[in-house]
């Protein structure tokens, strides 16, 4: 019903690139925000002034950058976590006064998880007390070197305050934009996510999307998540009607029958007949999903992921008691690399497990491991609907030795076989359009109709294969035990004779511990 085909190279166009502001807090994320918006937009756009859509668009010689009204890696991750990367490129806000903090980190490897670009905003360097080269150098051990130093990193030194640098970071912006070549095919249906989402008094539902594909226009039948509409009005950054918005435009959206959330992927399709078809279906399974039982992502299935070729790398995220705890466990646990799978520390941190942990998990697929250290309340309960693996330790060779056994016991498995039954072949018969069947005693254990079955004549394997009937006089039944006689047919095998042995068995895994 949702045809989101992939676009031919032809007709992809050059779309601008949708920015994320990121950083510790109070190191300056919202006044940045503030600071481009007002020296940008009021200037530029006559008259224009920027309504709170959840994010807006600026214009530089011609060019437009989208800025997410959101701060911070939290809103970025847990976005991810649903399927949703609107963001191309990070900006990191250290204060220049106080440089490289927790939350920093943590930023920095939100935005390395999803594999966005880093720009570095140095802000506060009015303030007599900033040092940028002291953040450059805190920088340079979470692997940022800035590019005067020889690295890869674009670092602009910035105030929020007096404005000084902001020309500079845009540009900065759409250069790492154009190395990007980010396109889109503004010709087709609509798909973009849903940043922010509300219900207005006057208004009704009211949900501000970016548009990653195709145009939206006024009029299109539209499903969000579990909820539809068809698009009654769309509405700017700057509060002005519009027709339509093409990729990576951000716009109110009016006539959804109900709130979607944020991170909810917008599909324009053909009909509101449709769209309210796939809201219901929708609907339907959350409600299935809901009453079954939950199933977390453990590494018991991360590692069967692994096996099945899906997942290459295993993400895990390490919390510690201290910094020293941390490197140990990162440098061992990264040890354990081998050619299947690549074992990647995608964030480590001292303190407690929190939620931002927990979204950094469920976006990127990883578990948790915990050294000394415990999820707070919230975190627990988050793990919980996220379905994210969190294992605690007090020994660091425990967690080590863990994850060794897991990745081990789950890329070779071990099989062994478990005979259920042995059966003798007393008579038989042949039926038209059944094949031969086997009249048989159960000697010992209990044959169940799932087994496999071997076939035994004069002490030689004589046939391998599955059993196609087993009855006992006219009926069909699951199991016969010992003691018993029944009958039986072997798929694809019409050669039993009188006296064979019958041997059935089931292949199980060998749990490792
Ligand atoms: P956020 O928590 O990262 O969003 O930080 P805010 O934007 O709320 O800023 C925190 C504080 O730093 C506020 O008191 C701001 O006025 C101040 N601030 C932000 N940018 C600058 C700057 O460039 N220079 C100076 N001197 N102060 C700033």
């Amino acid at each position: 019903l949702i045809n989101d085909f992939e676009d031919k190279e032809e007709d992809l166009m050059p779309r601008p690139p949708v920015v994320t502001v990121m950083g510790h807090v109070d190191h300056g994320k919202t006044s940045l925000l503030d600071a481009i918006r007002h020296s940008k937009v009021v200037e530029t756009e006559a008259g224009g002034i920027t309504q709170h859509i959840g994010a807006y668009t600026v214009d530089i010689n011609d060019k437009k950058i989208v800025f997410l009204d959101t701060p911070g890696h939290e809103a970025f991750t847990a976005m991810r976590a649903r399927g949703a990367q609107v963001t191309d490129i990070a900006i990191l806000v250290v204060a220049a006064d106080d440089g490289v903090m927790p939350q920093t980190i943590e930023a920095i490897n939100h935005a390395k998880a999803a594999n966005v670009p880093i720009i570095v905003a140095i802000n506060k360097i009015d303030k007599s007390s900033a040092n940028p080269d002291r953040v450059k150098q805190e920088l340079t051990e979470y692997g940022l070197i800035a590019e005067e130093w020889g690295g890869d990193t674009i670092c602009v030194p910035v105030s929020a305050k007096t404005k000084q640098g902001i020309d500079t970071l845009l540009e900065m912006i759409l250069l790492v934009a154009e190395m990007q070549e980010l396109k889109a095919n503004p010709n087709r249906p609509a798909k973009g996510t849903i940043i922010e989402a509300k219900l207005d008094k006057g208004r009704g539902p009211v949900a501000t999307v970016i548009v990653q594909k195709g145009t939206l226009k006024v009029g299109d039948s539209i499903i969000a998540g579990t909820t539809y509409g068809k698009v009654r009005a769309l509405i700017d950054d700057k509060g002005r009607k519009v027709k339509s918005a093409g990729p990576s435009i951000p716009v109110e959206i009016l006539g959804l029958a109900e709130v979607p959330n944020a991170g909810d992927i917008l599909y324009a399709v053909s009909d509101e007949k449709t769209a309210r078809q796939i809201s219901e279906m929708r609907k339907e399974k959350e409600r299935q999903q809901y009453f079954a039982s939950s199933s977390k992502i453990t590494l018991q299935d991360l590692f069967s992921q692994i096996q099945e070729g899906k997942v290459k790398e295993l993400n895990i995220i390490v919390k510690a008691d201290v910094q020293g705890s941390v490197e140990a466990l990162k440098q061992a646990l990264e040890k354990l690399t081998n050619d299947e799978v690549k074992v990647r520390v995608i964030h480590g941190g001292v303190g407690a497990i929190t939620e931002s942990d927990i979204t950094l998990a469920s976006a990127s697929n990883a578990i948790i491991i915990g050294f000394n250290v415990r999820p707070n309340n919230m975190a627990m309960q988050l793990a919980e609907r996220e379905k994210v693996e969190v294992k605690t330790y007090r020994i660091i060779y425990e967690a080590i030795d863990d994850i060794q056994a897991a990745m081990k016991g789950m890329l070779e498995p071990e099989y062994k076989e478990v005979i259920t039954a042995r059966l003798s072949v007393r008579q038989t018969f042949k039926a038209s359009n059944i094949g031969t069947i086997a009249g048989c005693y159960v000697e010992d254990g209990k044959v169940n109709r799932n087994n496999s079955i071997r076939v035994i004549r004069n002490g030689v394997v004589i046939y391998e294969g599955k059993i196609a009937s087993l009855k006992r006089f006219k009926d069909d039944v699951r199991e016969v035990a010992a003691g018993y006689e029944c009958g039986l047919t072997i798929e694809r095998f019409n050669d039993i004779k009188e006296g064979d042995i019958l041997e059935t068995y089931t292949i199980e895994e060998v749990k490792r511990a």
